[in-house]
């Protein structure tokens, strides 16, 4: 009796060391809680799926482990963490007509025509990712643009910045959209073309997607983005059918990526929906509401202090009076989601900053209030995020994307607070990275490039475009690991290899702490694990991700 205690003590005691797995022989890298760079050289994982701990030098050399991984002196970063995509949107741009990089309004028919021919049996032809700012005729395209191609079934195509969708005459009447129809606030129609508010004349006819077609559309999104390293997206604008869409893929094991959800502010209130813990081994968590506050810069939907310097009868779109902002973001508040706010122009982050403040002395401080993109903001608010625990949740490639549109929209007077990303860690406030995806890559390389060097893949413009708001790489990083884990109330699971988090990493082909700005955005993940498992693996995967090159 005694013997057999001993000898299950003895063997309780033994199990945790040996069912360990050692990662050995690693270039690891990842941020420290005070921002600093930390070097490892071998990472060490419970059966559990978690880290134990990281080892350095000759630390651990007599570690007793059941498997040993020879890691061949490769880098290993934490996993990425995107803190602002569209999950469903990225699956279904990959399997729908894809228009991004379109270079012309001839080069967007050619390839609507070129699909209307091989996808005879689609009775709507649904496309995304055109912008007209890439097109040497600058303009929107019309409903008559898309006729001449496609005159036989409804077409619609979507902006690459979801803010305004274009579509031909059978989708207008499909729509019943005449002549006569007028937009609603926080709308315009032009030529068939629907900005903003306008684009629920038009969406509620597209028929919707049935379960199979989301569950594949979800499994295409899964596969992009582990091939790009990102392991955990804030997922924004979350519709209840997306929800159920990601219920059914954790309950049958298909959820990997984990998923901190937003759910737009309308499917929450209608369903009444509340916030739920960490489900399914920490992969799914609804834990806020999307708000919108305006549109974006591209269609002039951006809500500006002042009036746009190519446009002077316009300041864009204000989507709600300050008091309807306030009872949005109040009721979503009450029933304890986090908010996570749309805002583009400076006017737009104004008025959240300002709700923002007035809620956090009202339910305290650590809710995490989110701006999302907060692109363009007056230097004077800046300094208001910290006190009032606000979270800048911003997109580096949006910067290296949309900085000659910025100039134009704006005037030169008018860029500082533009993309601010040093000044806004220099005011005390956390900062959030990710891409938008898909209107721009879910690929966390070229973002961390942009971030340290204020430049796009090509080096353009030489020196940076407003050098001073540069990071370190540590700094984009930490924003791309940590603060984006911090900012979907995920920091104690995951954003950086520490005892008693998930074993979320990834291999890359090469130290992105000595690769210029050019290479760190030419990364190429080699393996991607979650959990302590591996999910990716480029040498076994006969198809690379293709988006986003
Ligand atoms: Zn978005």
């Amino acid at each position: 009796m005694r013997k057999t205690f001993i000898a299950l003590a003895a063997a309780l005691l033994a199990s945790p060391a040996w069912s360990n797995t050692l990662i050995d022989h690693i270039n690891g890298i990842q941020v420290g809680r005070g921002g600093e760079l930390q070097h490892f050289d071998r990472l060490l994982i419970g059966d559990d799926g978690k880290v134990i701990r990281t080892l350095t030098g000759l630390d651990g050399e007599r570690l007793n482990v059941q498997k040993r991984i020879d890691g061949g002196g490769r880098t290993l970063l934490p996993g990425l963490i995107d803190a602002h995509g569209h999950v469903m949107d990225l699956g279904f741009a990959a399997l729908r007509l894809d228009l991004a990089g379109t270079s012309s309004l001839a080069d967007l028919q050619q390839r609507l025509r070129d699909y209307a021919a091989t996808h005879p049996d689609a009775k709507w032809i649904i496309g995304f990712g055109w912008n007209q700012e890439l097109w040497p005729e600058k303009r929107f395209p019309t409903a008559a643009d898309l006729d001449a191609v496609v005159a036989d079934r409804p077409v619609v195509l979507e902006r690459v910045d979801g803010h305004a969708v274009v579509a031909n005459s059978v989708a207008l009447k499909a729509a019943g959209v005449t002549a006569a129809t007028q937009a609603p606030t926080g709308g315009r129609i032009e030529n068939g073309l629907f900005v903003d508010a306008a684009r629920n004349l038009i969406d509620p006819s597209i028929p919707k997607s049935t379960h199979a077609e989301m569950d594949r559309a979800l499994a295409k999104a899964q596969e992009i983005l582990l091939g790009f390293g990102v392991t955990g997206v804030g997922s924004m604008s979350t519709s209840l059918a997306d929800w159920a869409a990601f219920r059914r893929a954790a309950d049958s094991g298909r959820l990997q990526v984990r998923l901190m959800t937003y759910m737009t502010a309308s499917d929450a209130a209608q369903s009444g929906q509340r916030p739920t813990g960490w489900l399914y081994a920490d992969r799914l968590r609804l834990v806020g509401v999307k708000l919108f506050a305006d549109g974006a810069l591209g269609s002039r939907g951006a809500w500006l202090k002042q009036p746009y310097a190519d446009k002077p009868d316009t300041r864009g779109l204000q989507f709600h009076s300050d008091a309807e902002m306030m009872n949005l973001a109040n009721q979503a508040a009450a029933v304890g989601f986090q908010i996570a706010t749309h805002a583009i122009g400076d006017a737009a982050n104004a008025q959240v900053i300002t709700v923002y403040e007035t809620l956090s002395k009202k339910y305290g401080k650590d809710r995490r209030w989110r701006i999302e993109h907060f692109q363009i903001v007056d230097p004077a608010d800046i300094p208001r995020l910290a006190p009032a625990g606000i979270i800048a949740s911003m997109q580096p490639t949006h910067q290296t994307s949309d900085r000659l549109m910025a100039e134009k929209r704006l005037g030169p007077d008018r860029l500082k607070g533009t993309y601010a990303w040093q000044t806004v860690l220099k005011s005390g406030a956390r900062l959030a990275f990710g891409t938008d995806f898909p209107v721009e890559s879910p690929n966390p390389f070229p973002g961390l490039s942009a971030a340290i060097s204020r430049q796009d893949v090509n080096g353009q413009p030489p020196g940076g475009w407003i050098p001073e708001e540069r990071l370190t790489f540590a700094q984009a990083l930490d924003a791309y690991t940590r603060g984006a884990a911090y900012a979907g109330f995920a920091e104690d699971k995951v954003g950086s290899l520490e005892p008693g988090k998930w074993a979320d990493f990834i291999l890359v082909d090469r130290d992105p702490t000595v690769a210029g700005a050019q290479s760190l955005a030419r990364i190429k993940v080699l393996q991607t694990w979650i959990a302590g498992q591996k999910v990716f693996d480029r040498e076994a995967s006969a198809s690379p991700p293709e988006r986003g090159k």
